[in-house]
């Protein structure tokens, strides 16, 4: 973050309550539903909300808002959790919105009692019809002026569940007339027979979002309540309950969502690409998932530099996947070990080299201050290259292989080509050099200059892999906007497996926590399902892409 960065509109907005002492001291929340696992437009919010509180002092809650005892597991919150510190953000409180069960029905029943709050028996489509349009007036429900007793009768009866599911609604009673249809008497409360990930079987009635989240805030003293532009309408409802019930003034204040280009990002739509076995689970690597970057080879730091760089608007838009790529990139750049892979191998053979064997020394990170320390390389007469580096009727300017002439193999010699060998399909199997023993890197005193430099990996000493190369999840910038079923635009070809790849011995020990960026070939890092017996690597990202970020 540089100093001289201008403030976005929250963060302004937040000066000034701490400087008029409106705000003594600055709490907000990060309020997931636990019913999946989060993405990286959660990351925004989650950097977005403790972010404020890591610049300002104060802290942030770990609210899950988990009302709707449907589709919520127990699997969610954990890797929730998982995935909020694994960027690196620490929440002062873990809490849970069914922990405000019998708050939130006392509440209720003060609505019912300062006659604020109706127990209906209209179905939901007389509710909907009752409700009119924005430009006319809702009519009311024949239910609307019980007396209170009877009120607070019958929704002790719902809540003892002695009524069955959608047999009746608690409803605030607002205005039948407001513009805002959300004001128009919305419901607050419905009976649901259903079995809640932590409360169990004790409640039969579960409150809405609106009845729900609000008051949350209010409980925990949230003074800044911020979420996405979906709920700008909600604000009026949010702002009346805290209003009727005296509560904790907490105050809510919108951001555009993150929308990103070749993908999607909806829980629920991740969700059925899942249970379809479209993706191998919440966190394979094509997803936009927390748990599907890291285990592609993202870090905290690029996702947080991706979230800093898109910054916080007031308006949607999409932006684009390469600026993701983009910063675990430059992230990677710094931190990435070099190595060398070949992930489609041609043989080279060196008549003249008579050693056997030797070991050469590579240093680990030419971007590092301090190289990121040297490996040994093994070197020997037979080395895999790369299929595409050789080419037997070279185009102009190819620098590379072919009969005839010259390359620097990385780390040690430059060879020319003599010959070459192929089978009965054309396809080249073997390429015969000679090598310039006085070329070796570093020391090198054959005077030659040389314009292309080859990766490989010595024949005798290679370990190999399985090495899984992923493009774009989708084939259409915005499937969320195509015609039909978003899964029609699924990319046919976002994985290919190279179940082959001869790789350094070095990388028999690679961690998972570090990235690697195999020389030529891109930056990449270990699967969490590798093994040494069946080393596995997952492509993070390619090594170019044309597109820079305007700065
Ligand atoms: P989804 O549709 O993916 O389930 P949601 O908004 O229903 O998203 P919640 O679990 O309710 O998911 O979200 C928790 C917080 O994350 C909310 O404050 C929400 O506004 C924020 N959030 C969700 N999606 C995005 C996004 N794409 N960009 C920014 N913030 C988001
Ligand atoms: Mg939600």
């Amino acid at each position: 973050m540089s100093e001289e960065k201008s403030l976005n509109f929250i963060e302004e907005l937040i000066e000034n309550d701490l400087q008029s002492g409106k705000t003594k001291t600055l709490v907000t929340r990060f309020p997931p539903e636990p019913n999946g696992y989060l993405h990286i437009g959660h990351a925004k919010a989650i950097c977005l909300n403790f972010g404020l509180t890591q610049k300002y002092g104060g802290y942030t809650n770990l609210r899950f808002d988990d009302t709707n005892p449907v589709t919520e597991k127990t699997e969610y919150v954990n890797s929730q959790q998982e995935d909020i510190s694994w960027l690196g953000f620490e929440w002062k409180n873990e809490l849970y919105a069914s922990d405000y069960f019998d708050q939130l029905h006392g509440f209720a029943v003060k609505l019912i009692e300062d006659g604020l709050a109706y127990v209906d028996h209209s179905t939901a489509e007389e509710i909907a019809t009752q409700k009119g349009t924005p430009t006319e007036a809702g009519k009311p429900s024949a239910y609307r002026d019980r007396s209170i007793a009877e009120n607070l009768a019958l929704f002790a009866s719902m809540k003892n569940g002695e009524l069955p599911d959608g047999a009746c609604t608690l409803r605030a009673k607002i205005d039948l007339a407001s513009p805002n249809m959300l004001m128009r008497d919305p419901i607050i409360y419905r009976i649901k027979h259903a079995h809640h990930h932590r409360t169990g079987d004790a409640w039969c009635i579960y409150p809405m979002y609106d009845f729900a989240h609000g008051q949350s805030d209010s409980i925990e003293n949230i003074t800044h309540s911020i979420c996405t532009l979906e709920y700008v309408s909600h604000r009026e409802l949010y702002d009346w309950f805290i209003e009727k019930l005296g509560i904790f003034p907490s105050k809510q204040y919108e951001f555009a969502r993150l929308n990103l280009t070749y993908t999607v990002m909806s829980k629920r739509k991740l969700m059925q690409l899942v249970n379809e076995n479209l993706v191998s689970g919440w966190d394979d690597p094509r997803m936009p998932t927390i748990s599907g970057l890291r285990r592609r080879g993202y870090t905290p730091e690029s996702i947080k530099e991706f979230c800093e760089r898109i910054g916080i608007a007031k308006r949607e838009n999409l932006i684009e996947l390469s600026l993701l790529e983009f910063c675990i990139r430059e992230d990677l750049n710094k931190r990435a070990h070099r190595v060398m892979a070949v992930l489609d191998p041609i043989k080279l053979i060196i008549t003249n080299y008579t050693k056997g064997e030797e070991t050469l020394i590579g240093e680990n990170n030419p971007e590092a201050e301090d190289k990121g320390g040297t490996r040994e390389i093994p070197f020997s007469n037979e080395l895999w290259i790369e299929r595409e580096d050789f080419m037997e009727e070279p185009a102009k300017k190819w620098f590379r292989l072919a009969p005839g002439a010259t390359v620097r193999l990385k780390h040690a010699y430059i060879v020319q080509c003599t010959d070459y060998k192929k089978d009965e399909n054309g396809n080249i199997t073997e390429v015969y050099c000679t090598y310039i023993p006085e070329s070796k890197s570093g020391e090198d005193t054959s005077g030659i200059n040389v314009k292309g430099t080859i990766h490989w990996v010595s024949a005798q000493h290679a370990k190999t892999a399985e090495v899984r190369l992923y493009d774009r999840l989708f084939s259409v910038e915005s499937p969320d906007s195509e015609e039909g079923d978003f899964k029609d635009y699924l990319n046919p070809n976002s994985m290919e497996v190279i179940s082959k790849a001869y790789i350094e011995p070095s990388l028999v020990n690679a961690t998972q926590n570090l990235g690697y960026q195999f020389i030529r070939k891109g930056y990449f890092s270990l699967d969490k399902d590798s093994t040494p017996e069946n080393l596995i690597f997952n492509r993070t990202v390619g090594l170019k892409e044309a597109w820079k970020p305007k700065s």
